[in-house]
């Protein structure tokens, strides 16, 4: 009998926890959890096997109809490839009865012909991070002796490229982090007309009330509103974006149909396995408060059950269901939910009960959705019952 309401498991499975580069912005390295430190560098054979028994496991206990598991670092090209295709079948065996989404995120730098022909035997998406052209994507993505890694990366990524038109593995992504002081559309000509990549991510830098600078607020919005609007003149109907395409699609949506939305997200579960395959919650909930939130439990012996009913499963849910006093009144809050990510809201002084840091930036990407949709037709009427 299935013990926990989950349909779909969404995994992060921390293949390395080192980098062979140092992103200035990482939150994974260079924010308050250094848990890392005390972490395996990479996955053990030991514990690649443990991960397979323990999906097989959770999958079976409570009836589990799909996995996606990203398979992230630090770097995880840092793990060799022997294992790695270890850990893939011991992956893909364990799910072999369901639907698995398998996703590797990487710098590229990495990437030769083996890794492309490993990636296409168990049909991995490849995301790479890149923030733009050289002189944007080398302000923050350098390596350990400060050089800009753009060059390099892009040299893993046209390969990505080529062997996904050769049908040899899916179409790859590129995750940008907004960067309002580098040029929004500079970036987007860089990865959709010089690397010919289609799906795209922005994504709002991992910060909160504590660290985040009050001084760009609504920059990143400007910043989104200029990737919208190129996207839209040139009329690229085939470039997918994914904050962008979410926020546009619960602007469409009835109230009824967002309060579907929600019950059916209730049943997809975020935790994330580290490289000494301990078991916990997403770590980037972790990064900002890692004294409430990091509690390690060997795969071999927990469950997800264990993790979600403990103490920081509850502070969890109590995070991501109750939606922040401040935001009661907004006109945006069924849509925007209390922002992005829901580290966004927090403070070490109000815990998660606050606005998002982004709030600004996400009422001025809503405002210009609304006004194009009005521009196409849309009556205000029609578009302010979606939002009551
Ligand atoms: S974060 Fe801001 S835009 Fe979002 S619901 Fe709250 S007040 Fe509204």
């Amino acid at each position: 009998m299935a013990q926990l309401d989950v349909d779909h498991l969404q995994l992060v499975l921390k293949v390395s926890e080192r980098c062979n580069i140092a992103c200035t912005y990482c939150y994974f390295f260079f924010k308050s959890d250094q848990s890392y430190r005390e972490h395996d560098a990479v996955l053990s054979a030991a514990n690649v096997e443990d991960v397979g028994a323990f999906l097989q496991r959770e999958i079976a206990r409570h009836a589990i109809k799909r996995v996606t598991i990203a398979l992230h670092g630090g770097e995880p090209l840092l793990m060799k490839r022997a294992r790695f295709r270890a850990l893939l079948e011991s992956l893909t065996q364990a799910c072999r009865t369901i639907r698995l989404d398998l996703t590797v995120q990487t710098n590229a730098m990495l990437i030769d012909d083996d890794w492309i022909e490993l990636f296409g035997v168990f049909g991995v998406r490849v995301g790479v991070s890149l923030d733009g052209p050289p002189e944007a994507n080398d302000r923050a993505r350098i390596d350990k002796k400060g050089r800009g890694t753009h060059a390099r990366s892009i040299a893993g990524l046209r390969q990505v490229v080529e062997a996904a038109r050769e049908g040899r593995i899916p179409e790859p992504g590129i995750l940008c982090v907004m960067d309002p002081g580098a040029d929004p559309v500079a970036a987007y000509r860089h990865f959709v007309d010089d690397l010919g990549v289609r799906h795209l991510d922005f994504l709002f830098p991992d910060d909160d009330h504590d660290s985040f600078d009050r001084s760009r607020a609504g920059e990143f919005g400007a910043y989104l509103v200029k990737v919208f609007e190129t996207r839209l003149r040139r009329g690229d109907k085939d470039v997918r974006i994914r904050v962008l395409d979410h926020l546009q699609f619960l602007l469409n949506r009835t109230p009824a149909a967002r309060a579907d939305d929600r019950a059916a997200q209730r049943r997809v579960k975020v935790a994330t396995i580290s490289s000494d395959a301990t078991l916990g919650i997403d770590d980037i909930i972790r990064s900002v408060a890692p004294e409430r939130f990091n509690a390690f439990r060997p795969v071999s012996r927990t469950s997800l059950e264990a993790l979600f009913s403990g103490a920081e499963g509850h502070r969890l849910r109590e995070a991501e269901s109750r939606r922040p006093a401040a935001c009661s009144d907004c006109l945006w809050r069924d849509v925007c939910g209390g922002g992005v990510h829901v580290i966004h809201r927090h403070s070490l002084a109000r815990g998660f009960d606050n606005p998002s840091i982004y709030c600004e930036d996400i009422k001025i990407i809503l405002g210009r959705m609304v006004q194009v949709m009005h521009a196409a037709g849309v009556s205000y009427d029609a578009l302010l019952e979606n939002l009551a």
